[in-house]
């Protein structure tokens, strides 16, 4: 009797040590290396950062900054899924476990901080407003009363709402219906980033950016808010650190024509 009740409990020790064992989630760059590949959620409607070329293959500095940091980590740039995502489904495919990693035109802001971890900045934007070439607004106040367009999930959608509630928002999942709204006179501007807004714009000379800047845009790389991707965040930005001082993320700038 003895020994079958002390072979019960070694078996239950077993069973609870597996159980641990199942439970326990790999660390999220021990996961990327096993698998050897890296899973990144980027925009494909964020000219110069994430768009398609005439074939429908990604491109943008997000991309080459996602190869590179597949290289980094893999030792290959090829070693990389991107998932397309946009402004309002990006946490979302993060916190599920879709991607692993966000590089996606993503501000480091307070309120996303509370939610998700990210990696050193890798370039600066700023809030800007498009309008009609021939409007005479100067600023924000001047749209008051009147409608403005932004993209759903993003720092403007938010900055707009909370701060300037005169305005009537109307929203959009993607830049391009954004710019086609603006077009079709669904309303009198679109506040979005610098960058992005000069990449819509580049080719209309029907349209135009007002100087005034009404925030600053760190974008980074964002992780999932959890122990587990300690180590992934550590290893990006020490890339993205070497980028930056051995001028690679300048090149990257120029090449995709974006303005400091
Ligand atoms: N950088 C801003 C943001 O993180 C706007 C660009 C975007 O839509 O991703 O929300």
């Amino acid at each position: 009797m003895k020994k079958i009740i002390l072979c019960f409990l070694f078996l239950c020790l077993i069973c609870t040590g597996c159980g641990k064992k199942q439970e326990k989630k790999t660390d999220t760059l021990g996961e990327i290396v096993k698998r050897d590949k890296l899973i990144i959620g980027v925009r494909d409607d964020t000219a110069p950062f994430g768009f398609r070329d005439k074939n429908g293959n990604l491109i943008g500095y997000d991309i080459d900054l996602a190869r590179l940091i597949a290289k980094g980590i893999l030792k290959d740039e090829k070693k990389v899924d991107f998932v397309p995502v946009t402004a309002s489904n990006r946490i979302m495919k993060l916190n599920s476990g879709e991607v692993d990693i966000l590089i996606a035109t993503m501000s480091i802001t307070e309120q996303r901080q509370q939610i998700l971890d990210f990696s050193m900045p890798y370039h600066v934007a700023g809030q800007a407003i498009l309008t009609n070439r021939a409007s005479k607004a100067t600023s924000l106040k001047d749209f008051e009363g009147k409608k403005l367009i932004i993209v759903f999930g993003s720092t403007s959608e938010n900055n707009l709402r909370t701060n300037v509630p005169e305005v009537e928002v109307i929203g959009f999942k993607t830049y391009k219906d954004a710019f086609n709204a603006l077009k079709m006179g669904k309303a009198q501007g679109i506040v979005a980033d610098d960058t992005i807004l000069y990449n819509l714009s580049r080719n209309d000379s029907s349209v135009k950016i007002l100087p005034k800047r009404y925030s600053q845009e760190p974008y980074a790389v964002a992780f999932r808010k959890e122990k587990e991707s300690a180590r992934l965040i550590r290893e990006i930005d020490y890339i993205i650190d070497n980028l930056q001082s051995t001028g690679r993320l300048n090149k990257m700038r120029e090449k995709w024509n974006i303005k400091n």
